[in-house]
């Protein structure tokens, strides 16, 4: 009988870094711009993709040094996990988090890197440059993801 894959053996405290970094779907999902309502809290997303982002792969072009251009990019880790609340529903490191198990449709499950995009859970060739929309309208971008 084959053994539980690592993600159901793990917290993710207890990850390596490899498997770590496996854990992501490459969605994208968390590199679009998000409003957050200062009423509730609630946190929206668009389909208004960051500076950095590749609006048809879905890549970020610049990964090791996308903090010094875009500060506030979201560097998950085992140690800031709060950030997690920020993440979308289908984000495996929230996922795993809240006690859920990895989709069907995730590449460490289907063993394609190409299964997200077919499942429709990445953002590319869906998104805007961010230098194509004005501020103003960025509330009407708001998309459910
Ligand atoms: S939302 Fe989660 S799974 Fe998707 S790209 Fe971001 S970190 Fe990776």
């Amino acid at each position: 009988m084959d053994a539980a894959p690592f993600w159901k053996l793990k917290t993710l405290a207890e990850m390596t870094a490899e498997e770590w970094e496996s854990l992501c779907d490459r969605c994208g999902k968390c590199c679009v711009l998000k409003i957050e309502d200062m009423d509730d809290g609630t946190v929206h997303y668009t389909d208004i993709a960051c500076k950095l982002l590749d609006c048809g792969t879905a890549n970020c072009m610049d990964y090791e040094n996308r903090r010094k251009s875009v500060p506030d990019c979201i560097s998950l880790t085992p140690d800031n996990l709060s950030s997690l609340q920020w993440m979308p529903d289908s984000c495996a490191y929230r996922r795993l988090h809240e006690g859920l198990d990895l989709p069907a449709w995730h590449p460490l499950v289907t063993g394609h890197p190409a299964s997200t995009r077919r499942a429709g859970h990445s953002v590319a060739g869906r998104v805007f440059p961010e230098s194509a929309v004005e501020a103003v309208d960025i509330i009407d971008h708001i998309t459910e993801w």
